[in-house]
């Protein structure tokens, strides 16, 4: 794929970019590599003072850059500058809170002292996709500084003018040179940086099929990594939930990002007794939605990301269509040639199609009915991912034992399923492994180091 904006909204060509050369991308590995021999040592009261810059210049710009997120990935408009002032938000929190976080730890022992410290590791590599093209660098990037690492950021190849905005706000923001920097290259190039003795670590965010490509080169190279990969989130309705609330955010977790985002809600999995009821509430919800151009017009959702995008969700969900899935909500795309894709309900969904068994990512809601909690819990769990869950009950504690019982790194009471700066983010099983955010974020690229003074 070559490395260029391609506005979804439109289809037509905006901008192309020349990818870095070998020679170029070694020379930033070595710049970085230098940056970070200052880094390290560097107060973490002085990170923290250009990371709140960075906070404040994304607050003040917000508009500014949500504008080439919708440009690129096609987001509504009003989102995108919510996705850039949430950044705002970690730069803030790891401003706050990363001294703490990263502090030594005094051990009990039989020495006279005995501490664990934190220390950072080097060049970190980020691989990041187009789908929070600002959020996923940001919940890497501002632990990782605050931390005393520097970053590389291979960002996904439609969103080169995000990762250079990204690139300009670090440097707006006062961080020395070269301890942030993008690298345009496509993902064949990715395993010669992987492979660079500069380089420590990396994380990826994307697919199952990158992440694990990215990790075998990493495992090849004894390098840590940390994956955040898909998700096929169970949206559990229970016989005694609210259901007016669950079917509204169960609309809005489908459609969050236009249905591209790991965590929206992708299998709906309803107590038999309220399932028409909840359904019924699910597809007037859904099919009032409003779409159009994201730069131009206040609308819910905008078209995918890209034109190959539709047409895999196309292909998903006319697979499960052939094998019995029955179409609650009509919708799906219009025009062959265009990423737009409106919203749709299948129920009926079993094992062995596409909606049961894979990640759907745009606007498709996979209903499932059950009879009772036993069987929701086994169905929840009937999936190789593991990433976010809901579970809408009245009853609290009814609504945390099924949240117990289902097997993600996430599950949600009658809330909708988001990402925050101070609770852990990431998956088990597919959907990867290793923490983002929260303090446990910021300790995945350091060294935890054991010292022991006799
Ligand atoms: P990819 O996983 O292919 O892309 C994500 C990032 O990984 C991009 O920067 C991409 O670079 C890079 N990449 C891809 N393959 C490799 C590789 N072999 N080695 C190194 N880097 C690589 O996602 P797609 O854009 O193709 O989307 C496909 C599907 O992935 C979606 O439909 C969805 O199911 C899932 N996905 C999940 C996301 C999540 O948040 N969990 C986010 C995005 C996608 P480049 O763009 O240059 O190929």
């Amino acid at each position: 794929m070559s490395i260029k904006t391609i506005n979804p909204a439109t289809g037509k060509e905006v901008k192309s970019f020349d990818a870095d050369s070998s020679e170029e991308v070694n020379s930033k590995i070595e710049a970085a590599h230098k940056a970070f021999e200052q880094w390290r040592d560097t107060p973490f009261e002085e990170r923290a003072k250009h990371m709140y810059k960075q906070a404040e210049i994304l607050e003040q710009d917000a508009e500014k850059y949500g504008r080439i997120i919708s440009l690129e990935m096609g987001k509504p408009l009003q989102d995108a500058i919510a996705e850039v002032k949430k950044c705002a938000k970690a730069c803030k929190y790891y401003a706050d809170n990363a001294a703490d976080f990263l502090k030594d730890e005094e051990i009990e022992t039989d020495a006279t002292k005995s501490i664990i410290a934190f220390e950072p590791l080097g060049v970190v590599l980020a691989i990041m996709p187009w789908n929070f093209p600002f959020w996923q660098a940001y919940r890497f990037l501002a632990p990782a500084l605050m931390a005393g690492n520097v970053c590389l950021l291979k960002h996904a190849s439609n969103v080169p003018q995000c990762a250079l905005a990204i690139e300009e706000i670090v440097n707006r923001a006062g961080f020395p040179e070269s301890t942030f920097q993008t690298l345009l290259i496509g993902s064949k190039e990715v395993n010669a940086v992987i492979e660079h003795p500069y380089v420590k670590a990396v994380t990826l965010t994307g697919s199952e099929e990158a992440g694990s490509k990215v990790a075998e080169k990493a495992g090849k190279e004894i390098k840590k990594t940390v994956l955040e990969l898909g998700g096929s989130d169970a949206f559990i309705v229970l016989e005694d939930a609210d259901l007016e609330q669950a079917a509204e955010v169960a609309v809005k977790s489908r459609m969050v990002n236009s249905g591209q985002s790991c965590i929206a809600a992708k299998r709906f999995i309803v107590v038999e007794s309220v399932a028409d009821e909840f359904l019924k509430k699910m597809k007037d919800k859904m099919g009032q939605l409003k779409t159009g151009n994201p730069l131009e017009e206040k609308i819910d959702y905008g078209p995918l990301a890209r034109v190959d995008l539709a047409s895999d969700l196309e292909k998903q969900v006319a697979a499960s269509v052939e094998k019995g899935a029955e179409v609650v909500l009509e919708g799906g795309r219009e025009d062959r040639e265009s990423a737009y894709f409106k919203p749709m309900i299948l129920k009926n969904v079993k094992p062995g199609m596409p909606a049961y068994e894979e990640e759907m990512f745009g606007p498709v809601a996979a209903v499932m009915i059950v009879k009772n909690e036993e069987e929701a819990i086994a169905v929840a769990n009937d999936s190789r991912f593991g990433l976010g869950g809901a579970v809408w009950t009245q009853n609290k504690e009814r609504g945390l034992r099924v949240a117990r019982r289902v097997e993600t790194g996430a599950m949600f009471v009658n809330a909708l399923v988001a990402s925050s700066p101070e609770m852990p983010f990431g998956g088990i099983k597919k959907s990867g492994y290793g923490r983002e955010l929260s303090y446990l974020g910021i300790r995945e690229f350091v060294n935890q180091k054991s010292i022991w003074v006799a």
